[in-house]
């Protein structure tokens, strides 16, 4: 990577090349092979979750059709990054390279401007290269103007389209573009793009700080950089797991396991106490459910003897915390907080004041759970619900089913339990 030495790391380590574009070999050996055998295609699709690399890699395969450089095929056909061309696409300077952001110009009258010159030849390059981003925004009509092209395109013209959400992009459009799905980058790999970059930074860092920076990033290589950027400021380059997690916050798992064994452990108001300390510090309510759920997750994964997964995505203090956890809480207490946990999640996006749902959430599973076999418990509803719907279309209450006075006193309290149980 020979970028200056003082630009920061996001800018620095931006890929240039598919060899430097991590978790994506894949898409980048398919393109070279094409590029090989003159087997270009007329247009490309790229699909991912965001920061996942799409526009960087439209950038790289404009680059990969546009290089003028003489070693082509040394380079085993990537792009030299040191041409006019490559430098040009480079800094979006390239009078070829066209690039548009679909989400601010969805119209038919920006296709039309952005085609119009589609049939003049390349200034300086191969290829015209046309590259728009979001391109599922684009209206029904700016959709049927660009497919009159896209069905005959000049042999000089190359699209490449960026999607989130593919299943919004007509079928039309979809069936005349060679798709790539990039993946999101797995966290061992992540951990060691970072690791590299501190090498190369000279960063003194713990294995700790980059696993929290890998894990927040959620398989961004574009949160990556920007995190490990902003920790090298905070911690003046002495990245440690306390300092990371700090300077995080929100992501801080041994909070969370806390929290999760204060529930189960029946601790109500410290619950609350905990909850309400984390909203103070402007975490969103549905965040800490979210967090709670995975955590229940990986305390499943552990119970099943399949760790191997959640210990390479913890560092060894939280590893050890979440098994010693695990071993405290029995299956059935699993499954119900699963259960309350994914319920909770869903009422919450609707609730008049998500934080008190929240609490109200904690006090339900502190109370399910103090009683013997919650599971049961939740099952024995389900099943009476069932066989009450099957004989029944009329409106179902506690009162129309024999049982123990406990389930019923359940029912009420739950009341979502009800409707839930009848749809499936
Ligand atoms: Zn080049």
């Amino acid at each position: 990577m020979s970028k200056s030495q003082n630009s920061p790391i996001p800018l620095k380590y931006r890929p240039l090349t598919f060899n430097e574009l991590i978790g994506q070999e894949l898409v980048s050996q398919t393109i070279v092979n094409a590029i090989k055998m003159d087997r270009v295609a007329n247009a490309y699709l790229l699909t991912g979750v965001r920061g996942v690399g799409k526009t960087t890699t439209a950038r790289i395969i404009a680059k990969m059709l546009n290089c003028s450089s003489k070693n082509r095929e040394e380079l085993n056909f990537t792009p030299c990054s040191e041409c006019e061309n490559c430098i040009a696409i480079t800094e979006s300077r390239s009078v070829d390279v066209y690039e548009m952001d679909a989400a601010s110009r969805t119209g038919i009258s920006d296709i039309r401007e952005l085609i119009e010159g589609v049939q003049y030849a390349p200034v300086s390059s191969k290829y015209k290269v046309y590259i728009i981003d979001e391109v599922h925004m684009l209206s029904t009509s700016a959709f049927n103007g660009l497919l009159k092209t896209l069905e005959e395109p000049p042999q000089h013209v190359k699209f490449i389209f960026a999607t989130t959400e593919v299943r919004k992009i007509p079928t039309t459009i979809l069936s005349r573009c060679q798709r790539y799905d990039l993946k999101r980058v797995e966290p061992e790999e992540m951990i060691i793009f970072l690791k590299k970059i501190s090498e190369n930074e000279k960063i003194n860092y713990d294995t700790g700080s980059l696993k929290i920076i890998a894990r927040a990033a959620d398989g961004s290589v574009r949160d990556a950089l920007s995190l490990l950027d902003q920790s090298i400021a905070f911690t003046d380059g002495n990245l440690s797991e306390t300092k990371i997690k700090d300077m995080i916050g929100i992501n801080n798992s041994e909070e969370i396991y806390e929290l999760l064994n204060l529930i189960v452990g029946g601790d109500t108001n410290n619950s609350i106490a905990k909850i309400n300390s984390f909203y103070d510090q402007g975490v969103d309510p549905s965040m800490i459910i979210r967090d709670l759920i995975v955590a229940t997750h990986q305390i499943a994964l552990i119970k099943i003897n399949a760790e191997e997964g959640v210990k390479s995505s913890l560092t060894e203090k939280e590893f050890s915390e979440i098994k010693s956890l695990a071993e405290n809480i029995e299956m059935p207490t699993i499954t119900m907080l699963w259960q309350m946990l994914n319920k909770g999640l869903r009422e919450i996006s609707s609730a008049f004041s998500p934080i008190s749902s929240i609490e109200m959430l904690v006090i339900r599973i502190a109370y399910l759970n103090s009683m013997e076999n919650p599971d049961k418990i939740l099952n024995e509803i389900s099943n009476e619900l069932k066989m009450v719907e099957k004989d029944t279309t009329k409106d179902v209450s506690a009162e129309d089913i024999e049982i123990d006075s406990k389930v019923k006193e359940i029912i009420d309290f739950f009341p979502g339990t009800k409707i839930e149980t009848i749809e499936n």
